[in-house]
């Protein structure tokens, strides 16, 4: 018995013959916590509504914790809590009265909805708010009203739209510690703008453009894709780049800014002993060399080149 809470296969959906998503197939376990990152446009919403049943796939299929969605729609959909972009708020209900219509909604027992209220609330930090009307509520505190109703029937895949957008950077801390502890025991899917957020909340990445998977892998793989094989490295009396390259395993070298040195070296090499050994004899004067880091936008840019197409006139 796995723990595979989501496994969509093939997924594809057609908008007027043009494909918005296109075979996008991938796996989630239980206690995992996945990114799904795109430019506007790239799918993502469309991927999202077919994977909470809101929207039929015109090919492939998705299955929640093994129940099929097409065949069994109210079983996978009771499984899945939702925090659509546009947040699916009564606002003229206290907190307590909108969770409380969230959970029959869910279709909690009414016996137990009390408690499950109770235990939404206390999740999200909202015990204190529970008589205050949702309107009168900061941003911070309606997008946490807006998880709570997303995890008050207890579901395996808590699937969030941009969860932190509009928040100031303390609502967005406590709700990243929200969405890991949630990733904890369950699986989320979130979607975000926000190259940061995805290294520090999640295990797994999954980058779609123009409806095409372009990169599915772990967090580790991301990061590592990001150190790369570059240093940069600072000397006082900077050798041409023909002299750099004598030194074994440096495959380019480069003038960067500040008069810094940019170095390229092949994979499995450590050239750093080296570097330090020739600046020395021939005086180069060494004074910095440290990793030379891809910034997460730039490695975001490069899986997700396009060129720009002349507008359709
Ligand atoms: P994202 O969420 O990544 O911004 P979407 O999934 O919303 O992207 O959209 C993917 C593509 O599908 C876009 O080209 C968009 O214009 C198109 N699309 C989305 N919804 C519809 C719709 N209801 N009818 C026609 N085209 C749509």
């Amino acid at each position: 018995m796995t723990n595979l809470t989501v496994e969509a296969s093939e997924l594809t959906r057609l908008y007027g013959g043009r494909e918005a998503v296109s075979n996008v197939s991938f796996e989630l376990k239980q206690g995992e916590v996945l990114g799904f990152l795109g430019p506007n446009g790239a799918g993502k919403s469309t991927t999202m509504k077919m994977l909470t049943g809101n929207l039929a796939p015109s090919a492939g299929s998705v299955r929640i914790c093994g129940i099929d969605m097409i065949e069994n729609p109210k079983e996978a959909k009771a499984l899945i809590g939702y925090l659509p972009e546009m947040r699916p708020l009564y606002k003229e209900f206290t907190v307590d009265e909108y969770l409380t219509i969230a959970a029959r909604l869910h279709r909690v027992a009414g016996k137990n909805i009390k408690k499950a209220v109770e235990t939404a609330k206390e999740r999200c930090g909202l015990t204190h708010m529970s008589k205050r009307l949702i309107e009168n509520l900061s941003n911070g505190y309606q997008q946490r009203v807006g998880i709570a109703q997303a995890i008050i029937h207890n579901p395996m895949v808590v699937i969030l739209d941009e969860p932190t957008v509009g928040l100031d950077p303390i609502q967005i801390r406590d709700i990243r510690a929200l969405i890991r502890e949630i990733g904890g025991e369950r699986s989320v899917i979130l979607s975000t703008h926000i190259l940061p957020e995805v290294e520090m909340v999640c295990d797994h990445v999954q980058i779609i453009d123009k409806g095409k998977l372009v990169f599915n892998g772990g967090i580790d793989v991301l990061k590592r894709q990001r150190i790369g094989n570059k240093l940069l490295i600072g000397f006082n009396q900077a050798p041409t780049v023909a002299e750099l390259l004598k030194i074994k395993g440096l495959t380019e070298a480069e003038v960067a800014d500040n008069n810094m040195m940019r170095v390229r070296f092949a994979e499995g090499v450590a050239p750093h002993e080296a570097i330090v050994q020739a600046a020395v004899k021939n005086k180069w004067g060494l004074y910095q060399i440290a990793p030379d880091q891809t910034s997460l936008e730039d490695v975001f840019v490069q899986l997700t080149y396009q060129e720009i197409e002349p507008e359709a006139s």
